[in-house]
């Protein structure tokens, strides 16, 4: 079933991108297997998936030591700073840093390996109150601030759009978040380079393509609705 539904994903990721007039290596598909066995993630990966989205260090720590290390781990839910060291030697990136002390942390942890982590900065871009996020208005200052820190290094924006029943209700917020990173992309930032824009999931991953997504988190539409109550 998981290979169907990467197959049915990836139609669409190719049909948004032909209506869009983008090609299809500009699209970075995550199949984010929160809360799924690591038999289905190996299931995915058998079909050819490379990058898995999980939003909770101890969880991507567990699941990192049993399946292969050719595999690209993204952090992408609300990371406490206690819980970096689980993921800083293993997540290709974090996309979900939203204060500063956060990002303080991580630049910290990265420093004592010795690496420079890629992150982004998400934006609540529809100021839910339910969500986390910096606001549209204050980005480019909290980049400006986070930039100096010497372990990370500023890739892009990610939000998480609002829960809606007909995707193209997101449309207005993907468009938004684009216009913020190109702003912030024009301002040539030291040390922040623009590159990624994570939007989009099961269901409005369509939408965000079209509007410029360069990641989609894709979850349910890969591995099926998650039961919180098994875990
Ligand atoms: C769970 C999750 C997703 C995937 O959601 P689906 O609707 O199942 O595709 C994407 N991004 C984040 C940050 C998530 O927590």
């Amino acid at each position: 079933m998981i290979k169907e539904n990467l197959e049915e994903v990836e139609r669409n990721i190719c049909a948004a991108c032909a209506r869009s007039g983008r090609k299809r290596e500009e699209v970075r598909l995550i199949s984010v297997s929160k809360t799924k066995p690591v038999s289905m993630l190996e299931e995915a990966y058998a079909a050819g998936s490379r990058d898995f989205g999980e939003n909770k260090p101890q969880e991507l720590k567990e699941k990192y030591g049993q399946l292969p290390d050719d595999i690209r781990w993204h952090m992408i839910g609300h990371l406490q700073r206690n819980k970096i060291k689980y993921i800083i030697d293993k997540a290709c990136m974090i996309h979900s840093v939203d204060s500063e002390r956060l990002a303080e942390a991580i630049s910290q942890e990265a420093g004592k390996i010795g690496i420079v982590m890629p992150v982004l900065v998400e934006v609540n871009i529809a100021r839910e109150e339910s969500k986390f996020g910096v606001y549209a208005e204050d980005t480019a200052k909290f980049i400006e601030k986070i930039a100096r820190l010497p372990h990370i290094h500023v890739e892009g924006l990610m939000t998480i759009a609002p829960f809606v029943e007909v995707a193209e209700e997101n449309r207005v917020f993907f468009q938004k978040l684009r216009k913020l990173y190109v702003d912030i992309k024009r301002k040539n930032i030291d040390n922040v380079s623009m590159c990624s824009l994570s939007m989009g999931m099961t269901g409005d991953y369509q939408v965000a393509i079209e509007e410029g997504a360069t990641m989609v988190r894709v979850g349910t539409g890969i591995f099926g609705a998650r039961n919180y109550n098994l875990t």
